[in-house]
């Protein structure tokens, strides 16, 4: 038994020798867990929000403390932003789907930027309390070098920041 999605369809494989009623309970078990899955995948605005300051308490003392954090789908070479002034903190949609250890990674290097500008070592400090940082700097040039995003080129870093401007 198996499913997967094909555009807008989810097709779903069953054996043929289930009955027509054992076959319409299985499919909308399957699509629940599917849709779960995919809702764990695919937090919201307000679950990406909580995560930060969840990951703020755990990571950085709770010092960084975000005005706002939200999904952003016109950040076409940043993973991230920032904005010290007014504390909010945009991710790219492009990170929707990827494991949440790589998602929370981007969370603490921008909720990092709350504290400190710049990519110095006094950032970097910051930054690696986080475990699976380096783990997930690896994983994110992968990401950009399979799909030929301009992030590879990044000259500093991988969400190449240019901290101060939204957008
Ligand atoms: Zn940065």
């Amino acid at each position: 038994m198996s499913a997967y999605r094909d555009g807008d369809k989810v097709v779903v494989m069953l054996p043929s020798r289930l009955s027509k009623a054992e076959e319409e309970q299985w499919i909308a078990t399957i699509l629940q867990r599917l849709a779960d899955r995919e809702r764990r995948r695919r937090p919201s605005d307000a679950d990406l929000e909580a995560r930060a300051h969840e990951l703020s308490r755990r990571h950085l003392g709770g010092r960084a403390v975000p005005a706002s954090v939200r999904w952003v789908d016109n950040q076409r070479t940043r993973w991230g932003s920032c904005t010290p002034d007014d504390g909010t903190i945009r991710l790219s949609t492009r990170l929707r789907g990827m494991p949440s250890w790589v998602v929370d990674y981007v969370l603490i290097h921008e909720l990092a930027h709350l504290l400190v500008p710049g990519h110095g070592a006094d950032f970097w400090e910051l930054v690696g309390r986080y475990p699976k940082t380096e783990r997930a700097r690896g994983y994110l040039e992968g990401v950009a070098a399979a799909a030929h995003l301009p992030m590879e080129t990044g000259a500093a870093d991988e969400d190449d920041l240019r901290h101060g401007v939204a957008g």
